[in-house]
């Protein structure tokens, strides 16, 4: 069990609602660019085109990776409530605090993650 001191638990609260807002703002994107098929092919101004070229080469995840993403971020939300945020889902353990910095959603410590991902493969 870990013990964040109370400014730290504001700070990640903080960051995992952001991320939430930016994975939802992902998806909402696919939705509008799945809704126009082409929205590179409408006739738009300069600056518009820019602007969704941007947002295209931004959304580097697809939607299912985002909906991953958003899964663990609302997980960790959960764990911050509850005080076990900082532990493994898997072997309960405490996760390297580099390593919630890094990616402060994360689940599993880093010797889960890589037995699981060999379990993908
Ligand atoms: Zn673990």
């Amino acid at each position: 069990m870990t013990s964040l001191d109370s400014v730290e638990k504001v700070i990640i609260h903080k960051q995992l609602l952001y991320l939430r807002e930016k994975a939802l703002h992902e998806l909402d994107q696919e939705r509008t660019f799945t809704r126009d098929e082409n929205p590179l092919k409408e006739s738009l101004d300069f600056g518009d085109y820019g602007k969704a070229t941007y947002d295209l080469d931004m959304g580097l995840l697809s939607q299912d990776a985002v909906r991953h993403v958003l899964r663990m971020i609302e997980n960790a939300l959960l764990k911050l409530e509850e005080g076990t945020y900082g532990t493994c889902d898997r072997c309960r353990r405490n996760i390297h605090p580099g390593r919630l910095e890094a990616i402060p959603y994360t689940p599993y410590c880093v010797e889960c993650q890589a037995l699981l991902e060999k379990d993908e493969r």
